[in-house]
């Protein structure tokens, strides 16, 4: 049953209840295969690499928090988007924002060339230039928005119209925003993927991925390309994610009022050089973002004065833990040229802005007082005299 109401949603769509006992909770359907009550008499299930329940109720639910017509449950992020990337044949293309996820150019520049499938990194904060990077081979446009790590803000909309006008297909990696504050399908994208480890498992417990396709051709393809490639989220994984979407909102709620109090500090700050966070009204991304989503999340990246070391700052954070990922609870820091974005070659990196002086936080749901005093003495201890 659809709910008109997102908040709502989060907790009672998809298939939120056990039709034959009643339990408020879907069971973790804990099996490999099904019986057979005869040959060709299944029960709507065979095989759980195919179907199975407990994946396929996280499967309808985030179907319809995105707005598609079908969702797909994978064993990470990076499973969904190779799925999805299956979709492209040899000899095709794929444009990418300039500042994708690092695994996401990884899987493209060592994974997917082998398999003469191509990518281009286009400017797509710049529609004219993204425009003018659709070679006749294009076949899709990847874009994140906000993009990872400078938090670049890309025009959904005006990319989808344009990506269209070519007969592009349009996949955006909604894993910062979730659809609690953009939905992309809305805007016009044709498959919208997630890192399902961040903000939607939201307790750093589980690794996950999500594909949602909005038409019913594209769901099709998909559920051949999960079960021909098998990179399916087992059902105690599934479990926990359904679990961490029903807090969605109020988690999210408090990491964006968080995350905008911090911002405010930084860019406050004498030590600090420069904030990347498009709730920022000061950001370049600010007014594109506050069109197409609801706020400006709770990411932000930024650089030091170049009088502070940023190896003690890093070591002397005492609340916000220096460690890969993003989205959970508890607040986290990194350092995107070595950590995240290090499988980026170091020119492409210093093309797009990735310093080795950027500093990326996600931050979480503690109280602010704490994260801003933590953020306040690291800074402090920093500073080379
Ligand atoms: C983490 C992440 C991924 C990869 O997801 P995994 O679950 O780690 O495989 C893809 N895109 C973005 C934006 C991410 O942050």
């Amino acid at each position: 049953m659809a709910y008109k109401k997102f908040d709502t949603a989060l907790i009672h769509g998809g298939i939120s209840t056990d039709e034959r006992t009643g339990a408020v909770n879907v069971p973790i359907y804990q099996t490999s295969t099904f019986k057979q009550d005869g040959l060709g008499k299944m029960r709507g299930y065979e095989y759980s690499r195919t179907g199975n329940p407990t994946r396929e109720a996280l499967e309808a639910l985030i179907a319809e928090l995105e707005g598609g017509y079908a969702g797909f449950a994978f064993a990470s992020g990076l499973a969904a988007e190779t799925a999805v990337l299956s979709l492209l044949h040899s000899g095709d293309r794929v444009l990418i924002s300039s500042n994708v996820y690092g695994g996401t150019f990884r899987l493209l520049n060592q994974v997917f060339d082998h398999f003469n499938i191509n990518y281009t990194i286009s400017d797509t904060e710049d529609i004219v230039s993204f425009e003018k990077d659709i070679t006749a081979d294009v076949k899709a446009v990847l874009i994140e928005s906000p993009a990872n790590p400078l938090m670049t803000v890309t025009d959904i909309r005006a990319v989808a119209e344009t990506a269209h006008r070519h007969g592009l297909l349009v996949i955006v990696d909604n894993t910062f925003m979730t659809p609690y504050l953009q939905k992309p399908i809305d805007l016009g994208a044709d498959i919208v993927i997630h890192s399902a480890t961040k903000y939607l498992g939201g307790h750093s417990d589980v690794v996950a991925g999500l594909a949602v396709v909005k038409t019913k051709y594209l769901a099709e393809k998909i559920a051949f390309i999960q079960n021909s490639t098998g990179g399916v989220l087992p059902p105690f994984d599934s479990f926990l994610l359904i679990r961490g979407i029903k807090t969605l909102a109020v988690r999210l709620d408090r990491h964006v009022a968080n995350a905008e109090a911090a911002a405010k500090r930084l860019s406050d700050h004498p030590a600090v050089k420069s904030v990347h966070y498009p709730g920022l009204p000061t950001d370049k991304g600010y007014e594109v973002n506050k069109r197409q989503a609801k706020n400006g999340g709770a990411m932000i990246s930024f650089e030091l004065k170049d009088n502070y070391d940023i190896n003690v700052f890093y070591e002397s954070l005492k609340l916000i833990t220096l460690a890969e990922s993003l989205g959970g609870v508890e607040s986290l820091v990194c350092h995107p040229s070595t950590m995240t974005h290090a499988a980026i070659p170091e020119e492409i990196r210093k093309k797009v802005g990735i310093t080795d002086g950027l500093i990326r936080l996600s931050i979480g749901i503690e109280d602010i007082d704490d994260i801003l005093e933590d953020l306040e003495q690291a800074i402090k201890a920093s500073e080379v005299k």
